[in-house]
C-alpha cells in the first residue's frame, strides 16, 4: 500500500482530535473531488514500517481520539487487505481508541469485508457536488452518510453514528 500523508491533531475527520492516514488509490473519480492526487494507485510513498511507527507512536498520545483511513479510498481493492490488517493491529493493541474509515462506496457494497469488526464508523459514498453542503458534520455531501458500524453490523442495516 502506498500512502501521502500522516495528519496529526486532525478535528475535521472524525471525533476528537485525530491521526488522519491519506492513503493512494481512488477509482471513484467524483467531479470536483477534493484531493484527486491521491487517485493514482502508485501515486505517494509505500506504507512502509517507519510510516506505521509514525502513526503509532501519534496513537500512544492520550489526547488522541483515533485514527482515521482516508485517502484516495481506503477500501480500494488494492488497499483492503493492508488496511484491514493495520485495522487490526491496532484494535488490539489500542483497544480504547477508535477506528473512522472514509470510503466512496456505499455501505452497503462493504458491509460484509472481514475488517468491518474492527471498524467503529465508516463514512460512505461518493462525493456528489450537487448535493454538497459545507455546513455538514463530517461528510461533504449529503448523500454521504456515517454510519456506525458495530451497530449495523448487529442490525443488518445501516445505523447512523450518533456524536458521543
Ligand atoms: S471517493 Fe473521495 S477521494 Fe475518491 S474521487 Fe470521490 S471524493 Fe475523491
Amino acid at each position: 500500500m502506498r500512502y501521502h500523508n500522516i495528519t496529526k491533531d486532525d478535528m475535521l475527520n472524525g471525533e476528537g482530535l485525530r491521526t488522519v492516514l491519506w492513503v493512494a488509490g481512488c477509482s471513484h473519480n467524483c467531479p470536483e473531488c477534493h484531493n484527486p492526487i491521491t487517485w493514482d494507485i502508485r501515486g505517494g510513498i509505500p506504507f512502509d514500517e517507519a510510516a506505521k511507527k509514525e502513526l503509532f507512536d501519534e496513537l500512544e498520545k492520550d489526547y488522541i481520539s483515533g485514527v482515521t483511513f482516508s485517502g484516495g479510498d481506503p477500501l480500494h481493492p488494492q488497499n483492503r487487505e493492508e488496511i484491514g490488517r493495520l485495522a487490526g493491529e491496532i484494535r488490539r493493541r489500542f483497544p480504547e481508541k477508535t477506528i473512522w474509515l472514509y470510503t466512496g462506496y456505499d455501505w452497503e457494497q462493504v458491509c460484509e469485508l472481514p475488517m468491518m469488526r474492527d471498524i467503529d464508523v465508516v463514512v460512505d459514498g461518493e462525493f456528489i457536488v450537487r448535493l454538497k453542503d459545507n455546513k455538514l458534520h463530517w461528510k461533504g455531501s449529503s448523500n454521504q452518510r456515517v454510519i456506525d458500524v458495530q451497530r449495523s453490523l448487529l442490525m443488518g442495516q445501516a445505523v447512523l453514528y450518533e456524536e458521543q
